[in-house]
C-alpha cells in the first residue's frame, strides 16, 4: 500500500522525544513517507520562533534541550496546515489542549485517517467523563488507538531501555503503528484492550499527586508503597465499574503497574506535589515557577475524576483519588492524606 504520511500533534516534552523516534523510524520503513510533519505551538524564544529553531536547529531548546531531533521533522505553527495530508496523527498534547486542536481541525482531516493518542488524562464535559481518544474520535470522525507506559520522557530521550503498550482494537494497524515507535531500547506490547490501557496511563497520575505528598510530609518508602497500592486498587475497580470488560492483565503491562511504578518515583506530578506540603505554595504556581511551561496532568484529572464521582455520590468509594483532589484544591492539608491512608476500605 502507498507510504502513510505522518503528523505529530504536540512538541512538549515527551512530544520532541516521540517525534526523534519516529523521524528516525521512518527513513528506512517503507511503510511510511520519510516527511514528518510536527504541529507546534508557536511561542518566541530569545527574540526567535520556536518552529524557526526547530527547523534550523533541530533541537527543542525549550522542552528537550540537549537532543537532536531529525532534520527530516518539519515543524508547522498551523495545526490545520500540519494535519492537512496526514494518514497518522500522533497526538501528543497536554490533554487541556485537545478540544481546541480538534476544533481547529474539525472537517480538514482526511476521512480515512487514523490516530494514535499517547495523552494521559480525561476529559469532562456536559456529557459526563470521557476517553479523550473518544473526544479525537468523536470531534474528528476516526479511529484511534492509545500508547501509554513507563516512559520518563528524558529517560526515554537518553535511550535507556523502556517498554510501552499500544491498545489498538484492530490488530494489522496496531503492529503498523508500533512498527512507527519501536526502536531497540523502546519495545511495544500490542493489545486490543484499548480502553483500559488508556485509563491506567490516565489515572496513575493521580496516584503520582499522593506519592508527592507523602514523599513531602517526610514519610518513607513504605508509606510510598501503600500509595501505590491503594492507588492502583482505585484505578482497577475504576476500570471494572465505569468500563466493564476491561481485563485485569492489562495492569501488568507496562502502561499498568510499571507506569504508575515510575511516576510515582520521578514524574513531574510527584515533584511538584512533594513541592506543596514544603513550600505551602498552590499548584498553580509551582507549576510556573518549577516546569518552564511544561503541564502536570495529574491535578486536572484528579477534578475531572472528582466530577464524575460527586455527580454520582460516590466519592467515598475513591478516598484516595478525592483526598488528592481535595488537597490539590486547597480543601484539605496534606497531612489529611495519611488519615486517608489509615482509613482506607481496603482494610475496613
Ligand atoms: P509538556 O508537559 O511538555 O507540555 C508543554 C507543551 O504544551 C508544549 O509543547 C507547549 O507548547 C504546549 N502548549 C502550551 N499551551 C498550549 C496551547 N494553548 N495549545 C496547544 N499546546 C500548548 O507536554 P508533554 O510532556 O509532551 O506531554 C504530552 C502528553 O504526554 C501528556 O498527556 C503527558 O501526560 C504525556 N506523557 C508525558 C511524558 C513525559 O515524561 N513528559 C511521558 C509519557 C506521557
Ligand atoms: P509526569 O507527567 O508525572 O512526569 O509523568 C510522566 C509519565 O507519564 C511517565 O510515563
Ligand atoms: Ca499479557
Amino acid at each position: 500500500s502507498t507510504p502513510k504520511r505522518i503528523c505529530i500533534i504536540g512538541s512538549g516534552n515527551w512530544g520532541s522525544v516521540i517525534a526523534k523516534i519516529v523521524g528516525n523510524n521512518v527513513k528506512d520503513n517503507g511503510n511510511f513517507v520519510t516527511e514528518v510533519k510536527m504541529y507546534v505551538y508557536e511561542e518566541m524564544i530569545n527574540g526567535r520562533k520556536l518552529t524557526e529553531i526547530l527547523n534550523t536547529d533541530h533541537e527543542n531548546v525549550k522542552y528537550l534541550p540537549g537532543h537532536k531531533i531529525p532534520e527530516n521533522v518539519i515543524a508547522i505553527a498551523d495545526p490545520k496546515e500540519a494535519a492537512k495530508d496526514a494518514d497518522i496523527l500522533v497526538w501528543v498534547l497536554p490533554h487541556q489542549f485537545v478540544r481546541g486542536i480538534c476544533k481547529a481541525l474539525a472537517g480538514s482531516v482526511k476521512k480515512d485517517c487514523i490516530a494514535i493518542s499517547l495523552i494521559k488524562g480525561l476529559d469532562i464535559s456536559e456529557k459526563g467523563l470521557d476517553l479523550i481518544s473518544n473526544v479525537i474520535r468523536e470531534q474528528l470522525g476516526i479511529e484511534c488507538s492509545v500508547l501509554m507506559g513507563a516512559n520518563i520522557a528524558p529517560e526515554v530521550a537518553n535511550e535507556n531501555y523502556c517498554e510501552a503498550t499500544i491498545g489498538c482494537k484492530n490488530r494489522e494497524m496496531g503492529l503498523l503503528l508500533k512498527s512507527m515507535v519501536q526502536t531497540p531500547y523502546f519495545r511495544i506490547v500490542v493489545i486490543d484492550d484499548e480502553h483500559t490501557v488508556e485509563l491506567c496511563g490516565a489515572l496513575k497520575n493521580i496516584v503520582a499527586v499522593g506519592a508527592g505528598f507523602v514523599d513531602g510530609l517526610g514519610y518513607g518508602d513504605n508509606t510510598k508503597a501503600a500509595v501505590i497500592r491503594l492507588g492502583l486498587m482505585e484505578m482497577v475497580k475504576f476500570a471494572e465499574t465505569f468500563y466493564p470488560g476491561s481485563k485485569m492483565d492489562t495492569f501488568l503491562e507496562s502502561c499498568g503497574v510499571a507506569d504508575l511504578v515510575t511516576t510515582c518515583y520521578s514524574g513531574r506530578n510527584r515533584r511538584i506535589a512533594e513541592q506543596v506540603v514544603k513550600t505551602g505554595k498552590d499548584i498553580k504556581t509551582l507549576e510556573k515557577e518549577l516546569l518552564n511551561g511544561q503541564s502536570l496532568q495529574g491535578p486536572p484529572t484528579a477534578a475531572e475524576v472528582n466530577t464524575m464521582l460527586c455527580q454520582k455520590n460516590m466519592e467515598e468509594k475513591y478516598p484516595l483519588f478525592t483526598a488528592v483532589h481535595k488537597i490539590c484544591k486547597g480543601e484539605l492539608k496534606p497531612i489529611a492524606f495519611i488519615d486517608c491512608l489509615k482509613n482506607h476500605p481496603e482494610h475496613l
